[in-house]
């Protein structure tokens, strides 16, 4: 028997079980199975050569050593021109953190938030790190029931209710992961303007899918509100908009009261995000855009083709994806449970994809599905959900 055990507090730390069921898939498929991925949610996309090229060219020319924690200054200048031309709004470099991926900034902003007596908000369904980084805080974890019929957004109303002197962070998330979800700007003006009454409460706002939105629609970033900006942090990065999961760059926008602590957490934990990532995220930023515009424009033709199928499956409903890159089919007429669905799919069709619960309790009836993948795959992918349904 071990003698050694973690702290009280890691026990509550949960996971991402998207990584698991990739680990699984991978296994299976070592083992010579038929997989078709749909569970990690990831671009199949390359990187863009020129992004590429850059970081090759970084190294070649010595991008070799640590960088200042917060990030090169070149690239925390870029990323405000970006947002000045992205949303027109103004931001001091000085507020940018530079991060390996964008999740240290929502781990870190829970960490500098979240304590015994403090209360969270978090969407659930929603993305399974915040509800793990809120318990492993030991603060309160309450969650923002995100509901089909309003589109899997929040009701600005029914959230206001749930906010108090103890909440320390409200987290939103749009376009959101697991839902594809869009908070539409009018709720989020009832939102910013009713949380006037409560100045301690900061927000978390994980705008990750910000350029990957379908039908027309524009971004709407919280950093056009001006008058929150003291207590505003914003998660952007690099990840999802430029295919780049694997080269671990993303950033946070931080209010001035908590940045250096964000910056302290970044020295503590990692020194600097990767050199030659940073070089190459400069690239993405000022470099062309077509191939962010091509790859929204296939996952759009994906989108309408995986929800035409699966609402044509026996048992399923399947409301159209605002944005990001998931669908997530209602499934409460098959009779299955998210898991249980998700691992006959997987075990029996080769077909990976996630429980709705994987993102919280209120994702049960309801299976995350990445489009994230080639038409091909996804046709033959319905075929194989379609057979299992029918199987029954
Ligand atoms: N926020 C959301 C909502 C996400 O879905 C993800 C990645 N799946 C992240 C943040 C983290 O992105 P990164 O890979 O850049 O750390």
């Amino acid at each position: 028997m071990d003698k050694i055990r973690p702290t009280k507090k890691a026990m509550n730390l949960g996971t991402e079980t998207a990584f698991a069921v990739l680990a699984r898939a991978e296994t299976l498929a070592a083992e010579g199975k038929s997989i078709i991925n749909l569970g990690i949610g990831q671009p199949d996309f390359k990187t863009p050569q020129h992004i590429v090229t850059k970081a090759q060219q970084a190294l070649a020319d010595g991008a070799h050593g640590y960088t200042p924690a917060s990030g090169i200054p070149a690239l925390r200048e870029a990323v405000v021109a970006d947002l000045a031309k992205r949303h027109a709004v103004n931001v001091d470099p000085s507020l940018v953190l530079i991060t390996p991926g964008a999740k240290p900034i929502m781990f870190f902003a829970i960490m500098l938030m979240g304590e015994p007596g403090a209360e969270i908000l978090y969407p659930n369904p929603g993305f399974p790190i915040y509800e793990s980084m809120i318990r492993y805080t030991g603060a309160k974890a309450i969650p923002i029931e995100l509901k089909e019929e309003s589109g899997f957004s929040f009701d600005p109303v029914k959230l206001l209710e749930q906010v108090n002197e103890n909440t320390r962070l409200i987290i939103l998330n749009s376009p959101a992961n697991p839902t594809g979800g869009v908070t539409p700007k009018k709720d989020f003006d009832t939102l910013i303007n009713g949380l006037k009454q409560y100045p301690n409460a900061a927000i978390l706002s994980d705008e990750i899918y910000s350029r990957i939105l379908y039908d027309e629609r524009k971004h709407f970033s919280l950093l056009n509100y001006e008058e929150i900006r003291d207590r505003l942090i914003v998660i952007d990065g690099w990840s999802k908009t430029y295919a780049m999961t694997g080269w671990r760059l993303g950033y946070g926008i931080w209010p001035p009261a908590l940045y250096e602590y964000a910056e302290r957490l970044a020295v503590n934990s990692y020194s600097c995000p990767n050199a030659a990532a940073q070089y190459a995220g400069i690239a993405a930023l000022e470099g062309p855009q077509k191939e962010v515009f091509e790859m929204v424009r296939a996952f759009d033709e994906r989108r309408n083709v995986i929800t035409k199928a699966l609402n044509s499956m026996p048992g399923i409903s399947c409301i159209k994806p605002a944005g990001a890159f998931y669908a997530f089919p209602n499934i409460k007429e098959t009779g299955y449970s998210s898991q249980n669905l998700q691992e006959r799919l997987l075990e029996e069709k080769g077909v990976a994809v996630v429980a709705g619960t994987a993102f919280g309790k209120l994702g049960e009836g309801y299976l995350r599905i990445s489009y994230a993948n080639s038409l091909e795959n996804i046709q033959r992918a319905m075929e194989r959900i379609q057979d299992l349904l029918e199987e029954n």
